[in-house]
């Protein structure tokens, strides 16, 4: 029986232009897709997920034709608009603490570790700078009592899964960031840093002297005939046997797992580069990364190189069942950046926010992901809950290799997983959802 699969939300831009993509180099016109072709792969999405998938296929099956596709240029995507923490660790935000049980958390650890280490082989195949890919670490900085607390509970939770880290004094977070706002920090070496714009966009340059991909090119529909899938684009086609679905909540608009998925937007703004008096004013470190001791709290990065020294400040959450947020969404964002901006760096008071955008993370309420064949011949790596830089690789990873009968213990692991649990109806679902954000970033208080 052919199966067929109309494809909603086509054209899905995300609000604002994210100030990482904004900063490099004019990318090469896009090569859009034109014609009808053949592939032995397709992957479908070109984000941390997709890109992986990729790699990974391109390195078990060298002869075989893989084409990609992104109805957006490569890096407008999530992928390339996040605060571009690469973490190692147990990292959960529907938590209060990031943590949950620590034998689930060592495996998660080794999990992420794996995605690093071959987000790191790629780094280094392509050449990838210490702008792009820093294995720098990251803070988990603390404004408040209750931050400090978080801070310390993290800590605990970490010795006990056998894990460093190092504890920062207010003085110490200063010399760092050049911020007195911070009252102590926890430091754990191994996250990697990257510019999100400049990793997505690198990976995929370096993936293109084997693979084709194809930009601006949105999948309409998929139609399963004669043992493959017919994958129609605005004007062209691409015929594969198999396909990797790698487009994270938007699996949701390919008709999959429909009120299970929650689609949440998260907000970011860049300043403008700062003068060299302002750099010397602010002080600290030339480069950090500090996530908020409080999930719902700020992440700040400060970067320095293509587009000078800026300021990145991330918080604001807003859920949307439709997957949709416009530019005035971004407006609600901008008075708690701008303020969450002051209170840190008091000093930079005339520093104005160039750049200000929004992008999706997509949970399931469970916090499982979605994985494996979902159909005849199509294959599923979605649903990273809010982690795709480390969740998204490894499970474009594990979908490649699965897909190819590649074998790997963390697959077995990621076939267990149960489904992802249904959200209410709407409209209780988004009352529901928008209540506990709110209440949660009221709570964060000053680690916003
Ligand atoms: C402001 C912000 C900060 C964040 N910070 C972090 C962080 O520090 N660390 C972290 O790990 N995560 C962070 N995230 C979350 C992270 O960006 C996502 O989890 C990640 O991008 C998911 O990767 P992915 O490859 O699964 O999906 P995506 O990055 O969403 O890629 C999916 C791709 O599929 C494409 N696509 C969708 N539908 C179609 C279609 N019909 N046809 C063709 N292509 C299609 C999309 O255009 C997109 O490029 C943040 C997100 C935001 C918005």
């Amino acid at each position: 029986m052919p199966k067929s699969i109309n494809v909603s939300n086509i054209r899905h831009g995300n609000p604002g232009v994210s100030g990482w993509y904004a900063i490099l180099p004019e990318p090469k016109p896009p090569v859009v897709l034109e014609n009808d072709i053949t592939a032995d792969w397709l992957v479908i999405g070109g984000g941390f997920a997709g890109l992986a998938a990729a790699q990974r296929l391109q390195q078990l099956r060298q002869n075989e034709r893989i084409v990609l596709l992104d109805s957006l240029r490569i890096g407008e995507g999530s992928s390339g608009r996040n605060s571009g923490f690469m973490i190692d660790l147990p990292h959960d935000i529907s938590t209060d603490n990031y943590v949950g049980a620590v034998e689930r958390d060592v495996l998660q650890t080794q999990k992420n570790r794996y995605a690093l280490s071959f987000a790191a082989e790629a780094a280094e195949e392509y050449g990838f700078s210490k702008e792009v890919f820093n294995p720098c670490g990251k803070i988990n900085a603390a404004a408040s009592e209750s931050g400090d607390i978080h801070n310390r509970e993290y800590m605990e939770h970490l010795k006990a899964m056998g894990e460093d880290s190092t504890w920062l004094d207010a003085e110490e977070m200063k010399r760092i960031t050049g911020s007195d706002y911070y009252l102590s920090g926890l430091l754990t070496p191994k996250t990697i840093t990257i510019q999100s714009a400049a990793y997505i966009r690198g990976f995929a340059e370096g993936l293109s002297g084997n693979i084709d991909i194809h930009e601006n090119t949105p999948v309409v529909s998929l139609e399963r005939t004669d043992g493959a899938w017919k994958t129609i684009t605005p004007k062209g086609s691409v015929t594969a046997p198999k396909v990797i679905l790698s487009v994270n909540g938007h699996l949701q608009s390919f008709g999959f797992l429909k009120r299970r998925l929650m689609h949440i937007f998260l907000y970011a703004s860049m300043t403008r580069e700062l003068t060299e008096n302002e750099v010397h004013k602010l002080g600290g470190e030339p480069s950090w990364g500090a996530a908020p001791a409080n999930p719902f709290g700020s992440s700040v990065r400060k970067i320095c190189g293509v587009g000078g020294h800026r300021i990145l400040m991330r918080n604001k959450f807003h859920f949307s069942a439709s997957l949709e947020a416009s530019e005035s969404d971004i407006q609600r964002a901008v008075v708690d950046h701008n303020r969450s901006f002051q209170r840190r760096f008091p000093m930079l008071k005339d520093v104005e926010m160039e750049y200000r955008w929004g992008g999706r993370l997509c949970l399931s309420r469970n916090g499982v992901p979605v994985f494996g064949e979902i159909e005849n011949g199509l294959f599923a790596a979605c649903c990273q809950n809010g982690l795709g830089a480390s969740k998204g690789t490894l499970a474009g990873m594990l979908a490649a290799e699965y897909a190819s009968g590649h074998d790997n213990r963390f697959i077995e692991d990621y076939l267990n997983e149960s489904q992802p649990t249904k959200l209410p109806p709407e409209p209780f679902a988004t009352i529901g959802a928008t209540a506990y954000l709110n209440w949660q970033e009221w709570r964060a208080g000053m680690e916003k």
